[in-house]
């Protein structure tokens, strides 16, 4: 069968759109077909669209041959244009159905699928991702990406309404922002250049002029992670402020997370409810432990960590249960956060930096940032990096670059917050991993 173009048909109703108030009008519905059913006197099938799901029904005594003839030969998945009337009927889905006069079969799917699109048969998620398309013509694959894009929404709505400026920083940069381990190297005509890990540096600038900023935009990383929290490709919200310091901008935080899982709740009940999943909206103030205490809840409770010690998940699993689902831990050691981190005025061995925790995961990382030249530099050698590379970011400092504070957040892991997915890979369209560059 061939593709047939649209010509001039149009969609008239979104399949969600269609109730029996609408009993005896006409409409073109169009979408995928996903069960196709013959009863003997009456054969159906359910077209698929963005909103959800409507019932084709062909009683044999009521249409034309050449429309049963054209449901035997459609394969599932299929992309369809079906013309008809709206019928109220009790035993569909909805109590309403269409009943067909013309159907055009816009792009017929070749048959066998990989995937079983009712998703009655379970796939594995890389069968899933091999053929995203077809995977996320289902309910709960669109549900998590209805979340993110409501997540997001409420991150640009919630920090517009607070003064920021949204900004785009390269993606294609010459120097790294956190260690020099984990950059994609890429050729740039005749110069070596790299991926950007964070739009770090360059947020730090734009606060000596645009006061408040933030992105929401891609970091890469080169890490040869296997776990289900990290990617090597993903989305972060980052902030930047100005003449500010970490507990400003872990206020802005608080009230943000706050606010992004009020209005999901409110405004997602549905997908909620397809995901299976129930979330509770965090209260104010969110737990804020130091790094110190910390530290002392893990050791009393049976760990045995030394001081300067990196958290990672069995440490992040104890706390959740000490401490509760979200939570900061503030000033960590100096050594294990990045340079542009400030260090204690009073004790350099601490620094102003923090971390938002919910359950087991890290969701977010910021902190108070140096805003001193001669300091940032010392700070780049003691993390083996050249301050040479970083000429023109130190220049700056020159310029009278005031205090200024910030933090980026996870998008993917912010999802899987929301949403309950249990792999970072579910939370992203076309996922990038140590393994996965396709599709
Ligand atoms: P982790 O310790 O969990 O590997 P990180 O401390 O290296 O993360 P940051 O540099 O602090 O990450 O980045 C800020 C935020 O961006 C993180 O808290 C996390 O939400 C997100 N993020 C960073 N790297 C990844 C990654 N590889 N995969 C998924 N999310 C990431
Ligand atoms: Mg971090």
């Amino acid at each position: 069968m061939k593709p047939k173009n649209l010509g001039k048909w149009r969609r008239t109703h979104l399949s969600q759109e269609i109730d029996s108030d609408l009993a005896g009008e006409k409409t073109t519905i169009m979408g995928w077909v996903t069960d196709i059913r013959d009863l003997g006197g009456i054969k159906f099938f359910i077209l698929q669209d963005f909103s959800g799901t409507i019932q084709v029904t062909a009683p044999k005594a009521k249409v034309g041959k050449d429309i049963l003839n054209e449901i035997d030969s459609i394969s599932k998945e299929s992309a369809v244009a079906v013309k008809g009337e709206i019928a109220k009927a009790d035993q569909a889905p909805r109590g309403v159905e269409v009943v067909p006069s013309e159907i055009r079969v816009l792009n017929p799917a070749e048959t066998p699928l990989p995937l079983d699109p009712t998703g009655r048969v379970k796939a594995d998620l890389d069968t899933r991702l091999d053929a995203r398309l077809l995977d996320l013509r289902r309910p709960k694959p669109q549900a998590i990406f209805k979340i993110k894009h409501g997540a997001v929404q409420v991150i640009r709505n919630h920090l517009t309404s607070e003064g920021f400026v949204e900004v785009y920083t390269p993606k294609i940069v010459r120097s790294a922002t956190e260690t020099g381990a984990t950059l994609f190297p890429i050729s740039y005509f005749e110069k070596e250049a790299f991926l950007s890990q964070s739009p770090q540096l360059y947020k730090e600038v734009l606060t000596g002029c645009l006061d408040k900023v933030f992105e929401l935009g891609p970091i890469f990383r080169a890490e040869e992670h296997d776990t289900r929290y990290h990617l090597n490709e993903v989305i972060s919200a980052d902030i930047e402020v100005a003449f500010s310091t970490k507990e400003d901008v872990i206020d802005i935080l608080e009230d943000l997370i706050v606010n992004i899982f009020e209005e999901i709740t409110e405004d997602h009940e549905e997908e909620l409810e397809t995901l299976e999943h129930e979330i509770e909206v965090p209260e104010k103030p969110v737990p804020r432990i130091t790094y110190d205490e910390a530290l002392e809840k893990l050791n009393d409770a049976g760990m045995k960590l030394e001081w300067g010690a990196d958290f990672s998940i069995p440490e992040q699993r104890k706390l959740r249960e000490i401490v509760g689902g979200l939570f900061f831990i503030t000033d960590w050691p100096t050594e294990i956060k990045p340079f542009y981190i400030m260090p204690h005025e009073d004790d350099s061995k601490l620094s102003h930096a923090f971390d938002l925790l919910y359950n087991e995961i890290e969701l977010a990382s910021g902190g108070t940032r140096i805003h001193q030249r001669g300091l940032l530099e010392k700070q780049l050698k003691n993390k083996g990096l050249n301050p040479k590379r970083f000429e023109y970011h130190l220049k700056n400092f020159e310029w009278g670059l005031p205090p200024h504070s910030g933090w980026g957040l996870g998008v993917e892991r912010l999802t899987m917050a929301l949403t309950g997915a249990e792999n970072i890979r579910e939370t992203v369209l076309f996922p990038r991993d140590r393994k996965r560059l396709t599709p």
